[in-house]
């Protein structure tokens, strides 16, 4: 599909294009939001644990803003659609006819609604596959209790049209309400009111008032134990789970009110966390209301609490004022990262910001060193793309590195006016790249004149590469490391010699990142006797040491290794380990050979990403 720059076009014509108007065609989804738009959801859902299927209708309230329009389309991805209703003018429900397109691989298949009438409401009774790319089916073995049956959805990027027939893009808001159906001793939640004191009697019901885009859709099914963490806050997860992960979480209220001091009021009411079982594979996503959080932050120290900050930041950057298509997600990702970063920073001091940021950008500038120009852009095309490849690192950190220069160059107190002025005016808004560049040369760059220029501007946003003025905090701890690093890697000094005993969890991420790919077999054993690296509980300690275990032969590791691999399911925590094993022909086998045994227990979205790491050896995510 071909993109038209509508915003371009009404800029030249010397007036800004609206955000409620549908202004850059997004290639991601089959909807035409200028002719009909979503307004609201009814979804009424039962799940059957033994099909592995959710069951029942989605009730949808039209605005046509197209007169002459006479047809709705949805996005859907293996859905069987069994009936559609429409009302009419009267409030009458009559049959409605429809018909499914022939399925895209990327995108599903558009379901195509004749509404002569241009009714309010259209209801459609459909079923999900048991292979639907957006819910997770886990059996009781592959949960913490190994008691019950678990179902989680993961909606971001396209793949809610795999559990509702939507308007699948980001540029459509709608308010929803639910009812869902369970087994008797599960509990139901949803990015919307949860209610910690609902009984387990197999009804619940849902109200999400705000208007929220389809990828912020949530629901999650299973023995689920909850715990108040704060006044508007509470942890659900597994009973086996929950104490940990209360304590490990509470400090939320603390940065809810960092967050609400710098950016304005919370407007989302409770802010509760899922702790998912560890299959799931990111490491939070921001369901309105209910983050869904991966269990491997909890490393029992608090030192990986960063990636609740970044999923509470959402609440503004990304849930407040949102990405309208997948090629301009650094506007969710790019500023959540930059908030997070403020909060850590607020609630654990300023050191472990910076080593966080600096940790990331040495990252990003490995990875740079090598990328194509294209993969390094903060705007990509993404047309024929698979949207998830919008979700490298690229606009986190690259994203995130453009505001600090931002608020470098224009001042700590302006720029945080500034950036609470910009979530006030687009809230509950969908947003380009181009309205956001309007925004900031109003409200910044005229504003202050002679400090960044609009080509200044258009590097950060549209060259390859990092500017060569970006701002990089300094990290005297990881200065100090540099200097141990080389001596121990030239052999000057041993493993305890590094006097690494005390490490954060922040200054391991960085000295295993900074060694070189290989190490000698010595100096491997060296230092996994003096600090136990193998089998760490802490994931993401783990993780890289793993990769430098791969990379230097160090087969002692592998066994733990395995065992990382077959419990997690975080792409970022596995993905990477497979690319890594793929590189040699006896990794390789290996690398299946795991993959083999840990398939069934992973999300669709990580086996895809692995199935590209065993064909693209050192693949990164
Ligand atoms: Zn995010």
């Amino acid at each position: 599909m071909k993109l038209f720059f509508a915003t371009v076009a009404a800029s030249l014509l010397g007036f800004t294009a609206m955000s409620s108007v549908h202004a850059e065609t997004d290639p991601h989804s089959y909807a035409q939001p200028d002719k009909v738009r979503v307004t609201a959801l009814d979804l009424d859902l039962s799940v059957s644990f033994e099909k592995h299927v959710l069951s029942g209708s989605a009730t949808l309230s039209l605005d046509w803003i197209d007169k002459s329009a006479h047809e709705l389309v949805l996005d859907t991805s293996a859905l069987k659609i069994d009936k559609v209703e429409a009302e009419d003018q009267a409030g009458k429900w009559n049959a409605a006819k429809f018909a499914l397109d022939k399925a895209d691989p990327l995108l599903g298949s558009a379901l195509r609604i004749a509404l002569p009438a241009q009714g309010g409401k259209v209801r459609i009774a459909y079923s999900t596959s048991p292979d639907a790319a957006g819910l997770q089916w886990l059996d009781p073995s592959q949960t913490a209790g190994k008691q019950h049956p678990f179902v989680y959805s993961q909606s971001e990027s396209i793949a809610g049209r795999s559990w509702i027939p939507l308007q699948d893009t980001p540029s459509v808001r709608f308010s929803y309400t639910a009812h869902i159906t369970t087994p008797k001793d599960l509990r139901a939640v949803m990015s919307a009111n949860n209610d910690a004191k609902h009984a387990r009697d197999g009804d619940f019901r849902f109200a999400m008032p705000q208007k929220i885009p389809s990828y912020l859709l949530a629901l999650a099914i299973g023995d689920i134990a909850v715990r108040e963490i704060g006044p508007r806050s509470a942890v659900y997860a597994e009973p086996e789970t929950v104490v940990a992960a209360a304590k490990e979480f509470d400090d939320i209220e603390k940065m809810i009110v960092t967050t609400e001091k710098l950016y304005g009021p919370y407007r989302w009411e409770r802010y509760d966390i899922l702790v998912l079982p560890p299959s799931f594979p990111f490491g939070g996503m921001e369901n309105p209301r209910l983050t869904f959080a991966t269990p491997t932050i909890i490393a029992g120290d608090k030192s990986l609490v960063s990636v609740i900050a970044h999923e509470l930041a959402h609440s503004w950057s990304g849930n407040l004022v949102t990405n309208a298509a997948w090629k301009h997600v650094w506007l969710n990702e790019g500023f959540t990262t930059y908030v997070q970063g403020r909060i850590v920073e607020a609630v654990y001091g300023k050191q472990q910001a910076d080593e966080e940021f600096l940790v990331a950008a040495n990252e990003l500038r490995k990875e740079f060193a090598t990328a194509k120009p294209a993969e390094q852009l903060l705007v990509p095309d993404l047309t024929g793309k698979d949207a998830d490849d919008s979700l490298s690192d690229v606009p986190y950190t690259k994203g995130s590195w453009f505001l600090q220069y931002l608020e470098g160059k224009f001042g700590r107190a302006t720029f945080d006016a500034f950036l609470r002025g910009y979530f006030d005016h687009f809230a509950f808004q969908s947003i380009t790249t181009d309205q956001f560049v309007d925004y900031l040369k109003t409200n910044l760059l005229d504003k202050y004149p002679g400090k960044v220029s609009m080509d200044e501007v258009n590097a950060w946003l549209h060259q390859s590469g990092i500017p060569a003025d970006a701002p990089l905090p300094a990290s005297s701890a990881f200065a100090a490391q540099d200097k141990l690093r080389e001596q121990f890697v030239a052999g000057k000094i041993d493993a305890k010699g590094l006097g690494a005993k005390n490490w954060r969890t922040q200054e391991w991420q960085y000295f295993l990142d900074q060694l070189p790919a290989k190490l000698n077999l010595a100096q491997m054993q060296a230092l996994d006797e003096a600090y136990h690296l193998t089998g760490t509980h802490n994931a993401e300690i783990a993780f890289r040491w793993y990769r430098l275990a791969i990379g230097s032969d160090y087969e002692a590791a592998y066994p733990a290794m395995r065992e990382h691999m077959l419990r997690i399911g975080r792409r970022i925590l596995v993905v990477p380990l497979y690319g890594e094993l793929a590189k040699t022909a006896q990794g390789k086998a290996l690398a299946e050979k795991i993959y083999a045994e840990a398939k069934p227990g992973y999300h669709p979205m990580t086996r895809a990403a692995v199935e590209k790491a065993l064909q693209e050896p050192g693949r990164l995510r």
